[in-house]
Formats: structure tokens, sequence, C-alpha cells
């Protein structure tokens, strides 16, 4: 199989990490026989040096020739940076807005994984982590609270705040599809996260959840509301498998599942639109802190490009390998400085791409 992927390297360790995770794709390539097309464009920071704004329609027009995206990060130190001296529409952040909404990209996948080598970073009691867990966040991208009318007025002499939240069936519809194609590559178990005592945008919600989970019998569906949904992510993460929700309850779930794992340099993530298309990137930023020093974990990387085979390319047996390589160079007790502990083994970055390339 041919796969046509563009790469954004981005700003700070973007570039080292997205080579890490290029040369593991090369590795699995060489393994089974396919083709890596690899494309690169500027985004962020180093496309505002470059070309003078943080995305070209240039490359947005390689990004949607491609068959997938694989990012690093983007974006400088916000305190120091030149970029952010510049207005909001030419940061480095206007980059990602602008290709997200470009690619129209209305779901956000991010799993949370708790490694066994790794389980002394959980902040969680003993007694749960051990337990582990293996849940993937997938949370509604483009509606919502984030993008629904707002303003503030005065009234009766004060201010006067209104945000919006609004959903139709049909954006709630074919998230929830999304949500269901996945939990059956998955643990076939999707719990769907509303508010629905008191919003009727839940309330909507939860029907069409409902209407979907018809098309799905081998797939559970349960519902929970969101205070309970974040109670349970620190008293029981075990029992998740999909978490389905809309905009700003994912926003927030997510962020308290990756601290949950307690290793950002590991979390990956993937947003899809409605075809097989997909942007592929780390949950982390672009850490300036340590850019250039090849020490950044690249694992988060690697592990959305394992998302990209398995979700734009069903190329599931391909995934499996790099998260088996990943899962083994933590048992060979490889670690890179962010996840090192004392008595394990400190690698570079780019020693880290090859001993995965190795298992591979
Ligand atoms: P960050 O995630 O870049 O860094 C937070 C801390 O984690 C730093 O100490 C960093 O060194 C460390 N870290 C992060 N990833 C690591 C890795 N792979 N290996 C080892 N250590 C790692 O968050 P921040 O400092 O708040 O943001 C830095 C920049 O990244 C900002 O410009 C921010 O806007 C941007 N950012 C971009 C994205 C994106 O591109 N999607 C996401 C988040 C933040």
């Amino acid at each position: 199989m041919v796969l046509n992927i563009t790469c954004i390297p981005g700003d700070g360790i973007g570039p080292e990490i997205v080579n890490q995770a290029k040369k593991v794709l090369e590795a699995v390539a060489k393994k089974y026989g396919h083709e890596m097309k690899f494309t690169d464009i500027l985004m962020g920071g180093a496309s505002i040096d470059a070309c003078g704004e943080p995305l070209t329609d240039e490359a947005i027009a390689t990004a949607k020739a491609a068959d997938a995206v694989l990012m690093g990060s983007i974006g400088g130190n916000t305190s120091t940076s030149p970029w952010y001296k510049l207005p909001p529409e030419k940061r480095p952040e206007a980059g990602l807005l602008k290709i997200r909404k470009a690619l129209n990209l209305f779901a956000n996948l991010r799993p949370a994984y708790l490694y066994e080598e790794l389980a002394a970073a959980c902040p969680l009691k003993e007694e749960i982590s051990k337990a582990g867990f293996d849940m993937l966040i997938m949370r509604e991208l483009t509606g919502g609270l984030y993008f629904g009318e707002r303003k503030t007025v005065e009234e009766n002499g004060e201010l006067k705040a209104i945000d919006t939240l609004t959903y139709s069936e049909s954006e709630i519809r074919r998230i929830a599809i999304k949500g269901f194609e996945i939990a059956r590559k998955r643990r076939k178990k999707v719990t769907s996260v509303d508010k629905a005592n008191v919003l009727d945008s839940s309330r909507l919600w939860r029907k069409v959840v409902n209407e979907v989970a018809a098309d799905y019998p081998d797939v559970t569906v349960e519902h929970m509301l969101v205070d309970n949904c974040a109670m349970q992510l620190v008293k029981d993460p075990a029992q998740f498998d999909v978490i389905l929700t809309e905009n700003m309850f994912g926003d927030i779930l997510s962020d308290e599942a990756s601290m949950v794992t307690g290793s950002i340099g590991m979390l990956s993530s993937a947003s899809l639109n409605d075809t097989k298309f997909g942007l592929y990137e780390p949950s982390h930023g672009s850490a300036p802190d340590i850019a250039g020093q090849d020490i950044a974990n690249p694992i988060a990387t690697v592990l959305s490009a394992a998302m990209m085979l398995r979700y734009s390319f069903d190329l599931d047996k391909e995934a499996d390998v790099i998260e088996g390589a990943v899962r083994q160079v933590l048992k060979d007790g490889y670690r890179t400085v962010d996840i090192y502990s004392e008595g394990m083994k400190k690698v570079s970055c780019s020693e880290m791409g090859d001993l995965l390339c190795e298992r591979v």
C-alpha cells in the first residue's frame, strides 16, 4: 500500500519527534511491504518566519491532497517569543485552528493508557492504579459552547455575558457514529457523557446516541453525567473504554485523563473528519524549553503515527506492532529524561527512535 502522508514538523521539539515517527513508519513499511510518501509543510512559528503567516493556502492544499497528516507541535515560549507580539490571528496557534477548519476535523481522540512500567508516575493510589486503564476520550470539536453565539451586554447598570451551547442532531450523530466505529476496534464499550439532568443539548445528545447505538448491537452503551465521570476517572478509570462527549466536557475530561497517566510525553491524539482522513499529533506542546537538545520523548508522536495507521489506513496489525515496540522498549528499561527513574537506561530522542525501529 502507498501511504501519502503530509508531515508538519512545526516548532520547538516538533522536528525532532516527527523525525523519529518517520523512522518508525519506514521500519513498519519495510517489514510489511508498504511505501511511505512523506511531504513536509510549514505551520506555526516556522511558517510565520518563512512565509509571514502561520499557515499558507498552498500548505493547506498539500495537506488536503494527502491521505493523512502527521504533526509534531507548534508554538514557542509564549512570554519571550516574538510570535506572541503578533495579533492573535497571526500567531502560531491560528495555523492549527485554520487547518482543523479547512480539513473539517470534528472528532478529537485522546487515548489515556497506563503502562505498567510507568505506573509509579500515576498520581492515583496504588490500589486503583494497579488495575491499569486503557481508555479513549472522543471529544466533539466543532460545536457547543466554543462556537455558539456570545455577547456581553449592559443591563440594569451592570454587565451581563451570554454564551450559547448549541448542538444539532446531525452534529451529534456524526460524532456518535465515529465513537461506535472506534469502540468496535477496541473493547466495544461506549460511555456517553452529558449533563442530561440539566441541559436540553445533553438530552438531545442522549437521544441521538441511543438511536445510533441501535445500529451497533455488539457495542455496549452507558450514559454518565459529567460530574460523576470526573469522579469516576480518579476512582475507577479501568471501567472506561471509549468516552464519548461534547466539546467542553471533552476538553476538561481529556486533560484530567492525561494527568492521571502522569506521563505527558507518552500521550497521542487524533482529529478526524467524516472520511478516513485525520490529523495525528502528540497531546503535548512544542516544549521550547528542551528544543534542539535531542532529549524529547518521541513516543507520543510515534503512538500518534500508530493511530494514523489504525484509523486512516485500517492497518491494525502494523499499528499493533508499533504499540508493541513501545511496550517492549519500556520493558527493556529504556527511558527518555521525562520518564526516567533510577536504575533505568537514559536515552536521547533519536536513540529512542532507533530502539523502537529495532523492535519493530
Ligand atoms: P508543553 O507540553 O510544550 O510543555 C510542558 C512541559 O512538558 C515542559 O516542561 C516540556 O519540556 C515537557 N514536555 C512536553 N512534551 C515533552 C516531550 N515529548 N518530551 C519531554 N518533555 C516534554 O506545554 P507548554 O510549555 O505549555 O507549551 C509550549 C508551547 O506549545 C506553547 O507555545 C503552546 O501554545 C504550544 N502548544 C502547542 C500544542 C499543539 O501544537 N497542538 C499543544 C499544546 C501547547
